[in-house]
């Protein structure tokens, strides 16, 4: 595995990711299964591109996909507060059941404005499935849509982290771990 210059350390690796992966998307399935209502899976892009494209390989039930886009973030590291929805689903989700796969939950503000946006779409549920969780900054306190469920793959401490899908200023995305940017590339 290949490690960055600029990554001061690295919190969770290829192999760490995978597994919760298959984990969290095995406990969907269970929760899913002989659902009479159909199942979207909707990734934030474009931070959730990987994760989505990892898990939903791994969920055994016939599921859609599309994506939603919401932009809170400039090229720096704190939130900008209540996010804008740039790109809208393709997909109709009146009526079904939505998963929607965020990369991580910071502040909480891009989620609740996704949340009551698919609401007003008339999801009949929306379950939340964030890879990282960064509780200690939360600002906004979400509520799930209906029956909808929360699945987060890890607890992360309170850095910024780029890798699996997660940018600074568009680049690290690809790196195939998730890792704690080095202070000196964005100050
Ligand atoms: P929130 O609205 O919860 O504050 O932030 C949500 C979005 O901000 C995330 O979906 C993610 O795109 C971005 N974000 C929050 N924390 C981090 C972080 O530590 N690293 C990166 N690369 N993006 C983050
Ligand atoms: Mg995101
Ligand atoms: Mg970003």
């Amino acid at each position: 595995m290949g490690s960055d210059a600029n990554i001061e350390r690295v919190l969770w690796t290829e192999e760490e990711i995978s597994g919760r992966v298959a984990e969290l998307a095995s406990q969907i399935s269970d929760d899913f299964r002989g659902s009479p209502v159909p199942v979207v899976v909707v990734g934030v892009a474009t931070g959730a591109f990987l994760f989505i494209a990892d898990i939903v390989r791994k969920i055994t039930l016939p599921v859609a996909v599309d994506f939603i886009r919401a932009e809170s973030y400039g090229s720096g590291t704190e939130s900008s507060g209540v996010p804008r929805i740039s790109s809208d689903l393709k997909i109709d989700i009146g009526g079904k059941h939505v998963i929607l796969v965020e990369d991580i939950v910071d502040t909480g503000n891009t989620l609740s404005s996704l949340i009551s946006h698919l609401e007003t779409k008339g999801a009949s549920s929306v379950s939340v499935c964030t890879l990282l969780d960064k509780p200690a900054r939360r600002q906004v306190h979400f509520k799930l849509v209906g029956e909808g469920k929360f699945y987060r793959g890890f607890e992360c401490p309170d850095y910024f982290v780029v890798g699996y899908g997660m940018d600074y200023d568009e680049l690290y995305r690809n790196l195939p771990y998730v890792g704690v940017l080095r202070p000196e590339v964005y100050k």
